[in-house]
């Protein structure tokens, strides 16, 4: 079944939901269109209502969106209401400074005046991911219906409780019917969305299969698209790095969210000379970490998303290990039920070996001993993806020197805070382009339009 929500704490389905008929879907994109065209001639102020109202809606009922993602996806109880927090500051964010990101900028031409204007295009369609199941949606629900646009998003299969509470917030908070579409699709449904030529841009957050898939269909028909896909991020600890510090972000990095974030430390980069202390200390930390039900606050371990993502990843170490990686710790289902997987750590990772190109969406570290900055340097930039990165050093000028030579869209000096709706997020190579979140964010799905006044005579 395509949309289903199982507890990944117990195996168990709680419901499953059709997907939507192709005369549905026909009607809720004429729907979208329609409402685009009143919506695009709001004031700033009016759109700002219905944002603001979303926003406020989420953060008093943070707890019971919180369940729904932990229920539907295991993510841990407080980790859920962060993000639902989080999300709901997004959507606050763009409704109080979308005005001032789109207002038009005046240009300086040798002859007459001009100013870059910026209109709204139409109906976008967004596809997401579901391991931030609501934070996902607020980074394009936050800017583009503040930037005049109307939103139709096909959700992960495995979240459509998250997916169908988002849309409801929305009609909760006085949207007009069309502003904000949830769909119930299978693929080949989503192909005939980004066909539709009432549809005028695309946006997914997810895999590079998918990003190749829809990029590729956006691309035939001429549209723009922004692409937000995996990771395998550098995390880069320097022979000067405040060790006891560091350590906590390498847990936190790896860890959050049981693993399953784009930016999450996946390759630690670790200087010889402080290698031996920084794995053990890690080893150790991860040990202490228990497994148990997601919705307990006392939990340090939550399952995986699904049990499928579970059997991915569990094939995944065993190719690794069957090409010459090491175990250090871990590497098998934990014996419970649900889908959890013990906190691993793999060492001995050749170019050769495929692990070292691919990306681990789970609790999963790999471990590399260099011999100096320039070694993890080249190491970090040795990989497809580009999205986000970290280096650990008490020198923050060398810090700053490294960020800028490693090869991604983000870089984060003695942190991996990834994400604030103020800071543009993104990322190069396999890991995509266009960005969302700050004032970039808001820019992708607008019509850059030049306007020119200059009373000259045209050329004979
Ligand atoms: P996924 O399989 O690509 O799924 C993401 C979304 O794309 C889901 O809604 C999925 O729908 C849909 N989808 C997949 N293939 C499709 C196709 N051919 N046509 C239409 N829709 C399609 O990704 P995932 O494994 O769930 O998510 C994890 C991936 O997302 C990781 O690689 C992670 O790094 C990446 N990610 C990136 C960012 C970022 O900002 N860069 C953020 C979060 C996650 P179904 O569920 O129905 O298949």
């Amino acid at each position: 079944m395509a949309y289903q929500s199982v507890n990944p704490y117990d195996g168990k389905v709680i419901k499953t939901f059709p997907e939507l008929t192709d005369t549905q879907l026909e009607t809720a994109i004429q729907t979208a269109a329609t409402c685009f065209e009143t919506w695009r001639h709001k004031s700033y102020a009016e759109r700002a209502k219905v944002v603001a109202k979303a926003a406020e809606l989420m953060h008093t009922r943070a707890d019971e969106f919180a369940r729904h993602a932990t229920l539907e996806m295991g993510k841990r109880i407080n980790e859920a209401r962060g993000e639902v927090e989080f999300s709901s500051n997004i959507l606050a964010y763009y409704a109080k400074n979308a005005e001032k990101f789109l207002a038009p900028v005046k240009l300086h031409p040798s002859v007459g005046e001009a100013h870059m204007e910026s209109s709204p295009i139409g109906v976008i369609f967004g596809v997401e991911p579901w391991n931030f199941p609501y934070y996902q949606l607020a980074r394009v629900a936050g800017p583009h219906m503040m930037a005049g646009n109307v939103l139709m998003v096909k959700h992960a299969g495995c979240v459509p409780q998250c997916a169908i509470a988002f849309e409801k917030l929305w009609i909760e908070a006085g949207a007009p019917a069309g502003l904000y579409t949830n769909l119930l699709i299978s693929h080949e449904q989503s192909d005939q969305v980004v066909d539709d030529p009432r549809i005028k841009g695309v946006a997914l957050t997810g895999s590079v299969a998918a990003g190749r898939s829809i990029a590729a269909r956006a691309g035939k028909n001429l549209k723009v698209s922004s692409m937000e896909l995996g990771g395998s991020d550098a995390f880069i600890v320097l022979e000067d790095a405040d060790l006891e510090h560091t350590l906590k972000w390498a847990v936190w990095g790896r860890m959050y969210n049981a693993g399953q974030t784009c930016c999450a430390a996946k390759r630690f980069i670790v200087v010889d000379k402080v290698y031996d202390k920084f794995l053990e200390q890690f080893q150790a930390a991860l040990t202490a970490l228990k497994p148990g039900d997601p919705m307990d606050e006392k939990t340090t371990l939550g399952p995986l998303s699904t049990e499928s993502a579970l059997i991915d990843l569990l094939k995944q170490v065993d190719g690794a290990v069957a090409k010459g990686a090491k175990v250090v710790m871990g590497g098998k289902r934990i014996k419970r039920a649900g889908a959890f997987m013990e906190p691993t750590i793999l060492t001995d990772i050749k170019p050769s070996n495929p692990a070292f190109r691919d990306e681990f969406f789970g609790p999963v570290a790999l471990f590399f001993r260099v011999k100096d900055e320039d070694a993890a340097i080249a190491l970090a930039n040795d990989s497809d993806f580009g999205l986000g990165g970290s280096v650990f050093t008490k020198d923050i000028a060398r810090g700053k020197r490294v960020a800028s030579r490693v090869d991604t869209g983000m870089m984060f000096i003695n942190n991996i805070s990834w994400s604030d709706a103020e800071l543009p997020f993104g990322g190069i190579k396999n890991s995509g382009y266009g960005r969302e979140l700050g004032d970039m964010g808001i820019q992708e799905f607008v019509n850059k339009k030049l306007v020119r006044v200059a009373s000259m005579s045209a050329p004979v």
